[in-house]
């Protein structure tokens, strides 16, 4: 038997601080380290508890993971001592290390904006469709830091879209709102942390009559500020047939003023994560171009005359600009649908990753058409859920990888 692996006390420091010396899990926020027994002392009560386990046969197993990986500070999740030993019983089986790297990500982004003075702090856990014209009675999706959600055309991607925005925008379910007789109707309950779990549901009771409750008592509309970020899907026609200049169809595209465009642009050239540099809006004929810098490429091309996956990028980056600056201060949905990550696995692993990393503190869910491939999904800690069937009874597969 090997011996089972341990956390570095300069690991166990880490992952307290990040977590801000509270514990982790969602309806807790116990202080876990205050005055030692001595006026020179602190006492430290929270644990580093193991996301994959410290020895092969433990809670949740050690998936595929190295034992580099194993004793890393993403591998740990700081817990008060209560919760380190609940969340462990039967073997982990309540918690999958999915639930628990989002559970991290949750406290993480609350400490980030507390230490900015800001207090509104949710995390989407999971959506329920109690009844739904597409989906099964009852399905349901969990929500990780990064969601990728597989389904064909036809399967409710885009309906999905919709009604998580109805949420904050009755205006989204305006295709769901007029059901007829025969139609089974929309209601659905989101459940969040807060950081305590809260409930929220949404039913179309009647033609234009949408019903909003917090804990089952009736509300005239969902009062939690949320931001959401939506990038839909759309089409570029090249300009020949379409006589918007570059800055207007972008602003069309993600449905927010030129104002704003203008305004993300140098955002995104801050980002030096990101995948498109020196992004400048440039005049041509009384018309505005929107140029970038793209990898492998010499000369900088405007937005029209770039490739399907370029123009993805350009608008990811900007959307990825609107939910960092937006998370600094409202609990954040990025949301990307139309699968223009699907073009391309490796691009999809590059921004998997990016999306997963703890350097921001909003929520991705991605749309795809096909399946993604390539990156160690088993560390990856995103929730993976395909959509099966189409048009009146898909059902939703979440199982674990
Ligand atoms: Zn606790």
């Amino acid at each position: 038997m090997s011996e089972p692996i341990k956390f570095t006390e300069k690991t166990k420091r880490r992952v307290a601080g990040r977590a801000g010396f509270r514990c982790s899990f969602p309806s807790c926020d116990k202080p876990t380290i205050g005055p030692g027994a001595r006026s020179n002392e602190t006492a430290v009560t929270g644990k580093a508890a193991h996301i994959y386990s410290a020895s092969p046969g433990g809670p949740r197993g050690q998936g595929t993971l190295s034992k580099d990986q194993l004793r890393s500070s993403e591998n740990a999740i700081w817990l008060c001592s209560d919760h380190a030993t609940y969340v462990d019983t039967n073997r982990g089986e309540k918690f999958p290390p999915n639930l628990l790297l989002s559970y991290k990500a949750l406290q993480e982004a609350k400490i980030a904006r507390h230490q900015s003075g800001i207090n509104a702090s949710a995390w989407f856990h999971e959506l329920r469709l109690i009844e739904s014209p597409i989906f099964a009675a009852n399905a349901r999706i969990l929500f990780g830091k990064l969601t990728v959600i597989v389904g064909g055309n036809g399967s409710g991607k885009t309906a999905l879209c919709e009604w998580m925005s109805g949420l904050g925008d009755p205006s989204r379910l305006r295709r769901w709102d007029h059901p007829r007789e025969t139609d089974r109707r929309l209601h659905l309950q989101v459940t969040y942390f807060d950081p305590r779990e809260q409930h929220a549901r949404i039913e179309v009771a009647a033609p234009d009559s949408i019903m909003y409750y917090l804990e089952d008592k009736r509300v005239p509309f969902y009062p939690l500020k949320l931001g959401l970020v939506h990038l839909p899907q759309y089409l570029i026609r090249p300009a020949s047939e379409d006589l918007r200049d570059e800055l207007q169809l972008v602003s069309d595209v993600l449905r927010i003023p030129t104002t704003t465009v203008r305004n993300l642009i140098p955002c995104v050239n801050q980002n030096n994560e990101g995948c498109v540099r020196n992004l400048r809006l440039v005049g041509n004929e009384g018309k505005l171009m929107l140029l970038a810098d793209h990898e492998g490429e010499k000369k900088a091309r405007c937005f029209r005359e770039t490739s399907d996956s370029q123009q993805g990028k350009v608008l990811i980056e900007l959307c990825v600009a609107m939910a960092r600056f937006s998370s600094e201060f409202l609990p954040t949905i990025l949301m990307i649908e139309g699968g223009i990550l699907s073009f391309d696995p490796k691009n999809f692993a590059r921004y998997a990753e990016y999306f997963m990393s703890g350097g921001h503190h909003f929520q991705t869910i991605v749309m795809l058409i096909r399946s993604p491939t390539g990156g160690s999904k088993e560390w990856s800690g995103w929730e993976f859920v395909r959509l099966v069937g189409e048009k009146t009874n898909v059902t939703i597969d979440q199982s674990p990888f």
